[in-house]
């Protein structure tokens, strides 16, 4: 497990909040309390035994931060440098391995088939066996049986908001995974392999078991599994990247911490991000790797540095050729909404145009492309096609079902 005494980023901080409260209000808050325990990544019993003290009062802030820096220095015996340890929403792990994995007795046999060659395909790419399928069960409804359904009316799907084609429920107790079940939506036309308008269990699988081992969504490695891009096209080749390898060898085998301005970029704190990057390249003209290049374009995007974003994003196109048209198409949607944000409908368009002769499929550009169409004032024939070939592929896709609404009106 790595520790965050020796941290150079976050540990001060909740560290500096909690003692002030301790001192300045003779009181303590709790959540600023918890926030100190969690960045020193104390075992629980450490985190327990102080907050007891804590809430006894039996210490005050210099013994609070002598004991804290002794429990620390216990800790940093022997484990390997720590990693940013500031997330909103830290990685959480299992505490053992292999995870055993359940079908639902009405989980389809094709289903099943697929849910234990896709847990092969993470096993395979790992150096432990992460997962281990048991087969059906009848204790779905049980928690902590990991189980993976397929079901018309889930109350975890609606509670999410969107349509979607699965979602995975974890539970936790402190820091660890102790629960997880994977809810696959019936509503969905399921085939594999996928053509237009159909959805490949295989690949949701795949991704949902990411969520599972307590992977989070990213748009680093372009072709990610756990990627945004829409897998509905059924032409996406979506993999296991090195990066998703490299979260899960330091989750679980001590590996060494991913890049600090991932971990701070995927968390959401895009300032921070930009920070370590720079410090780490001090010119990013020559960057040539695709994936960072397109982090960096939309790191600058939301500084809204658009000149700048722009730059970088062509840097990406030009050293895409080699890449799959996908990836292409990709970056230039992400050109296209950098000249929307500049007000040039017309190198927008042109973009979005270019990207979708690249990947027809894609139902985010054909629904945005039917947008400009309408904020345009332009043919709304055209838009409402547009709008009906993104219907076809992604039944459920609320913006385009708004927007033909919008124009039937
Ligand atoms: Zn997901």
């Amino acid at each position: 497990m790595a520790h965050a005494c020796g941290n150079k980023y976050i540990q001060k901080q909740p560290f500096i909040t909690a003692v002030n409260d301790l001192r300045t209000h003779n009181n303590y808050n709790f959540a600023n309390i918890w926030e100190f325990l969690k960045a020193l990544q104390l075992t629980i019993l450490e985190q327990n035994l102080m907050l007891i003290l804590i809430m006894k009062k039996k210490y005050n802030y210099l013994k609070l931060a002598f004991l804290a820096l002794f429990l620390c220095s216990l800790n940093s015996f022997g484990t390997e440098t720590s990693c940013l340890a500031s997330y909103k929403t830290p990685y959480l792990k299992w505490k053992n391995l292999p995870i055993p994995i359940y079908a639902s007795a009405s989980l389809p046999p094709r289903f099943k088939v697929l849910l234990n060659e896709e847990i092969q395909k993470w096993n395979s790419s790992f150096k432990m066996k992460l997962f281990d399928y048991r087969g059906s069960s009848t204790f779905c409804h049980k928690k902590e049986i990991n189980c993976v359904v397929l079901e018309k009316h889930s109350k975890y799907l609606a509670l999410s908001g969107v349509e979607d084609y699965a979602l995975t429920k974890q539970d936790f107790k402190h820091d660890y995974w102790v629960g997880a079940d994977i809810f696959l939506n019936s509503g969905f036309k399921w085939k594999h392999p996928a053509s237009v308008g159909e959805v490949d269990p295989g690949k949701v699988i795949l991704h949902e078991l990411g969520h599972v081992l307590g992977l989070q969504h990213h748009f680093f490695h372009l072709n990610s599994i756990m990627n945004y891009l829409p897998y509905e096209a059924g032409d996406v080749d979506l993999e296991i990247s090195i990066f998703d390898k490299e979260i899960l060898e330091w989750l679980y085998l001590g590996g060494k911490c991913p890049e600090d301005y991932l971990l701070a970029f995927i968390d959401g704190q895009e300032d921070l991000s930009m920070e370590l990057l720079k410090k780490k390249y001090t010119d990013f003209s020559k960057i040539t790797d695709v994936n960072l290049l397109y982090l960096i374009s939309r790191l600058e995007r939301s500084k809204n540095e658009l000149d700048n974003s722009l730059k970088t994003i062509d840097m990406a196109i030009e050293l895409s050729s080699h890449k799959s048209n996908i990836i292409k198409a990709y970056l230039l949607n992400h050109k296209a909404d950098l000249y929307f944000r500049k007000n040039d409908i017309k190198s927008a368009t042109k973009n979005f145009e270019e990207s979708l002769k690249l990947w027809p499929g894609n139902y985010l550009t054909l629904t945005y492309l039917a947008q400009i169409k309408i904020l345009m004032g332009e043919s709304n024939k055209e838009a409402l096609a547009l709008l009906k070939q993104a219907l076809k592929i992604k039944p459920t896709f609320k913006l385009a079902k708004e927007l033909s609404l919008q124009i039937k009106k």
